[in-house]
């Protein structure tokens, strides 16, 4: 029996290695990875820079501690102030450390103005912004927040796509509207053009600030560094992980100037948020990131993945209801139980997925991928169709 925590339905397969989109298990068994740790590994698995990178930062100092200058911080900082709308960054060791710096920045923003009682924040339902106390509130996922207590009071949800919704939801206590430009875990649900300038808009108009959500479509995902570029809109708070460190644990929290500027000494802090190692890390991403063209690949690479997935609608419409997303954050909405589709891929197919909310199949390769490579999934996905047909034939 394992020592650690049951919170997982875990599968037995463990990895030993990986190259690129590919894992290999203890046996040298391959795996086409569509999984990418659930969106984190951005360069896929042992990228050469990556690889240097850390060997280098190994040598150096690994921790030191917010209360000294990491020059490895400033400079990941600077480079997303530069790429972003942000004025300044905290960093954190994951994706809902990220959002509830944003939580507080937005809370604090308002207080610091002294407007004390301005802290409620409107977010949507089929969210996920992470596991914390304040993110589960902020999600509001009965299922989450059942068991733990009374929730985090401030939050109230209401269906993405309807912009009346929203603004009858507004009142004098309303700081922000939080949302995920792409839903990821509720069922790869991407937000229209519309409703992120509307949201914007509504956000101007009453005095109110914008948070994102970022932590999943963000990093180049979408197929733009953040996905709140497809809209050109820009937002006020924007929470980020995964991709961020390739790998390595880390997370941000960026924001732009009076709300920045209210997160004053005290206010907040980490450990190891934003360490040399970690930040180190976090370069090294970028230095292939702002390569120029790396998000144009990923964009062509997500249309090409969507072209795929509508020709697998097409051949197999009693299977595929649905084609979703943005770029490399791609889902298909199946009617086998995905949890079953996902296994069946993993054992019989070797290939690596996860589910989403919605019975949709997250499809979240690594942003390096190529065209043979996503034209292998699609073949992969087909092959799974077609042995459930062979299977329900002979039953
Ligand atoms: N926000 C979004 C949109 C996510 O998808 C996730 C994780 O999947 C989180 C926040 C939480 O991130 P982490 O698991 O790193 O805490």
């Amino acid at each position: 029996m394992s020592a650690l925590y049951g919170t997982y339905a875990r599968s037995d397969l463990a990895f030993e290695r990986g190259e690129g989109v590919r894992l290999f298990d203890q046996h040298g068994t391959r795996y086409l990875d569509f999984h990418s740790g659930i969106a984190v590994n951005a360069l896929g698995h042992a990228h050469p820079h990556m690889v240097e990178s850390l060997q280098a930062a190994a040598c150096k100092v690994w921790h030191t501690s917010n209360v000294f200058t990491i020059p490895e911080q400033e400079k990941l900082a600077q480079r997303l102030v530069d790429n972003t709308f942000a004025d300044a960054v905290f960093f954190t060791n994951s994706g809902t450390e990220a959002v509830e710096c944003a939580i507080k920045t937005a809370r604090h923003h308002y207080w610091a103005k002294g407007e004390t009682e301005r802290s409620d924040i409107i977010a949507f339902t089929g969210a996920f912004h992470g596991r914390t106390m304040g993110a589960i509130a902020a999600g509001g996922n009965p299922s989450y927040l059942e068991g733990f207590g009374t929730p985090l009071a401030g939050f109230k949800h209401t269906a993405p796509g309807d912009l009346a919704a929203v603004e009858a939801l507004i009142d004098d206590k309303t700081c922000a509207i939080l949302i995920e430009p792409v839903q990821g875990e509720g069922g790869v649900t991407a937000m229209s053009v519309e409703f992120m300038r509307g949201l914007r808009a509504l956000c101007d108009t009453h005095g109110l600030l914008l948070v994102l959500d970022e932590v999943q479509c963000g990093y180049g995902r979408s197929g733009r560094f953040f996905a709140y570029d497809y809209a050109e809109i820009e937002p006020d708070i924007m929470a980020v992980a995964k991709g961020i460190g390739g790998g390595f644990p880390l997370g941000a929290c960026l924001a732009k100037g009076e709300a920045a500027k209210s997160m004053v000494p005290g206010t907040h802090g980490s450990t190891y948020g934003g360490n040399p190692l970690a930040c180190a890390m976090g370069n090294a991403v970028l230095d292939v990131m702002l390569e120029p063209g790396f998000f144009a690949h990923v964009e062509e690479m997500g249309n090409k993945l969507a072209w795929h997935m509508q020709q697998l609608q097409q051949r197999f419409p009693q299977y595929v209801l649905d084609v979703r997303g943005k770029g490399l954050l791609a889902g298909i909405k199946i009617t086998p139980p995905v949890r079953d589709f996902v296994a069946r891929l993993r054992d019989d197919h070797h290939m690596l997925a996860q589910g989403a909310g919605e019975n949709v199949l997250r499809l979240l390769p690594p942003l390096i991928v190529t065209e043979a490579e996503i034209a292998e999934a699609a073949e992969t996905l087909a092959a799974a169709f077609e042995a459930i047909d062979r299977e329900t034939a002979t039953a």
